[in-house]
């Protein structure tokens, strides 16, 4: 029988192996731009016809190819990046796999004009489906120039296959933009229809994050920046009000390569907690940088997917880095003031998840609350307004019966510390910034929280011994419950002898808990814990902690003197996430002084 295996012509495999390479506009851009980027282009200039379909182009003053190189240039394979097996081990240039242009020529008509430093005249090399169809000398500049005509026009399938312009054109901007933010010492030009979409001088990575998202968003932006011996990070990350509805903007590099990769992409995400609204997803550009021996990038043609060899580390540095900087810049969510404009925008409520019990409008302006219109018009310096730092003193000094009633909260105890409790519910203080909001139950819920997870993973209970032990009565229900969580009840502080008859000796209960209240602490807690075990996702601990946190919590209504409103936001401060409480509440509104500024016509 005669053989049936033969050898694919070239221009069959090319077409085979464009499919994987070349899927859309968007992907020969993206080639194109690795290249230039690889010949140390300063200068990059894109040009799209028809999203792409008509005509693009990458023109760049990199390196060049001499006149032999540029029509090797086109063979599958071919490639001036690699060259013995160990090379693949450290790649260190965006191409390697030498099969762009080999795969750009199968399937569109593509014109090359390339010129060295070392040359008077350049190369121009026409190729049409994989057929070489002109290589002559040609004037150009140094650099290259290639232009790639009718993509998949002998590949009907792949061309019908196309989504619409806009939607291929946006493709293709979106690889501009990674390539514009990864590289900023490079000058970028973006046209498309003759409309020039993109205009890039050389600037600083920061700089350039800056022209890219805009002035005004820039200023949601904080800066993420750690070193490690393996591994380091540095980028911006989006304030928790500053969310996207879907994952477009966040920009993941590894070593300056753009990539897709899951894991890194939910440590950011894990990163911000209950910072943000179901659906939301943060901002970020992070650029990585990894020894190239730890990471293959060879797992597809289209080098978007990578293996890390430790990815589990790099998913907890990530994790503790953005933790950390979110922690560290005092992130809540700056309040806005409810405009018309914005009258149908979400507001802090919505940005921060749960069903928060400050919504702006309570605090600002609603009659009855604090009059501030008032408050102000009545201390105005003629021609001077108030300064913002005497507002906390203003209030007090001025309108103190009406504004707060107890005699609890008026004064502040401290240089620097002017705090006030309002309606026995909030904590209102002067901060730096300006001024800040703090939710009293929630708050010390948030600390409450920190603490019994503390102690569950010490395994150190504080707890205080009580000098007449009490008897709590439960249902047989809740008798074995308590029985159940026996040792955990014990980490948490209290001291339980079952005392048989569905009645348990209480000895001693956790410090935070007020005497008087064991027995009920107690039974609240037993009720909270079985409402939350319908969340499937809680384990008994973490239920116990919140449903303990939640019921030994102050509550709104419980009057604090200025020392116990002092300590609980000093308290509230030292845990691991200030602004939110367990249940995802907002913890802390804060006002800034342009907020207020802007609201007094000031600005
Ligand atoms: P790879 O980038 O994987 O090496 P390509 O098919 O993309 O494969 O390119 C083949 C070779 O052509 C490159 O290795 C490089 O030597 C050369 N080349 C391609 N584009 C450029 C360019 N813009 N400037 C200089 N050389 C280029
Ligand atoms: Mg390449």
């Amino acid at each position: 029988m005669a053989a049936k295996i033969h050898i694919l012509r070239s221009d069959l495999a090319n077409k085979i192996a464009a499919g994987e390479v070349v899927q859309r506009p968007a992907s020969a851009v993206k080639e194109l731009l690795e290249n230039s980027l690889d010949a140390s282009a300063r200068s990059i200039t894109v040009i799209i016809q028809d999203a792409g379909k008509v005509l693009l182009q990458v023109v760049d003053d990199g390196e060049g190819m001499s006149h032999e190189d540029a029509v090797q240039a086109f063979k599958r394979h071919a490639t001036s990046k690699i060259s013995t097996p160990e090379d693949l081990e450290h790649i260190t240039t965006l191409g390697f796999r030498g099969e762009a242009l080999a795969s750009i020529g199968a399937v569109a008509q593509v014109e090359l004009k390339t010129r060295t430093d070392g040359e008077e005249v350049g190369t121009l090399v026409r190729v049409e489906g994989d057929d070489v169809k002109e290589v002559t000398r040609a004037a150009c500049e140094k650099g290259t120039s290639v232009a790639v005509r009718n993509l998949f026009y002998n590949t009907p399938g792949r061309r019908n296959f196309l989504k619409s312009q806009q939607t291929e054109r946006k493709n293709t901007t979106d690889v501009v933009t990674r390539m514009a933010l990864s590289f900023p010492e490079v000058s970028w030009q973006y046209v498309s229809d003759g409309e020039t979409l993109l205009t890039l001088t050389p600037a600083s990575f920061e700089d350039r994050v800056r022209d890219i998202v805009g002035k005004k968003q820039f200023e949601q932006l904080v800066r993420v920046k750690e070193t490690t011996e393996y591994l380091s990070i540095d980028g911006f990350i989006g304030r928790p009000d500053f969310v996207r509805r879907n994952r477009t903007e966040q920009f993941l590099f590894l070593n300056r390569r753009f990539i897709v990769n899951r894991a890194i992409n939910h440590a950011v995400f894990q990163a911000y907690e209950h910072l943000l609204v179901k659906g939301a997803f943060p901002f970020f550009v992070l650029n990585l940088s990894v020894d190239p021996h730890n990471v293959d990038v060879n797992v597809h043609p289209s080098k978007m997917e990578v293996k890390f060899e430790n990815e589990s580390n790099i998913y907890r540095f990530v994790l503790s880095v953005v933790k950390r900087t979110l922690a560290a810049n005092d992130l809540v969510p700056n309040m806005e003031m409810v405009s018309r404009e914005s009258a149908g925008m979400p507001d802090a409520r919505l940005r921060f998840g749960g069903s928060g019990p400050v919504a702006p409008q309570d605090v600002m302006g609603i009659p009855g609350q604090f009059d501030l219109d008032q408050l102000f018009r009545r201390n105005r310096v003629p021609g001077e307004g108030v300064a913002v730092d005497s507002f906390a003193p203003v209030l007090q000094r001025d309108r103190p019966d009406r504004v707060f009633p107890q005699e609890t909260s008026l004064n502040a105890p401290h240089e620097g510390r002017a705090i006030w409790q309002v309606h026995n519910k909030y904590i209102l203080s002067q901060i730096k910034t300006g001024i800040m909001i703090v939710d009293q139950h929630v708050a010390h819920e948030r600390i409450l929280y920190e603490r019994v997870l503390a102690s569950f993973e010490n395994n150190l209970p504080s707890s205080q011994q009580l000098l007449f032990p009490q008897t709590a009565e439960l249902t047989p229900g809740d008798y074995s419950l308590a029985k159940d969580l026996l040792p955990h009840l014990e980490t948490l502080g209290f001291v339980l002898k079952p005392f048989g008859k569905n009645t348990m000796m209480i000895e001693g209960i956790p410090a935070d808990v007020r005497i008087g209240s064991e027995r009920k602490i107690l039974q609240e807690l037993l009720d909270e814990f079985r409402n939350n075990e319908h969340h499937a996702t809680m384990d008994a601990r973490d239920n116990l902690a919140k449903s303990f946190a939640c019921k030994a919590a102050v509550k709104a209504g419980d009057r604090l003197t200025a020392q116990e409103m002092i300590s609980l936001i000093d308290q509230l401060f030292l845990t691991t996430m200030p602004y939110v409480c367990p249940h995802g509440r907002p913890v802390v509104i804060k006002i800034s002084i342009d907020e207020l500024d802007k609201r007094f016509g000031r600005t």
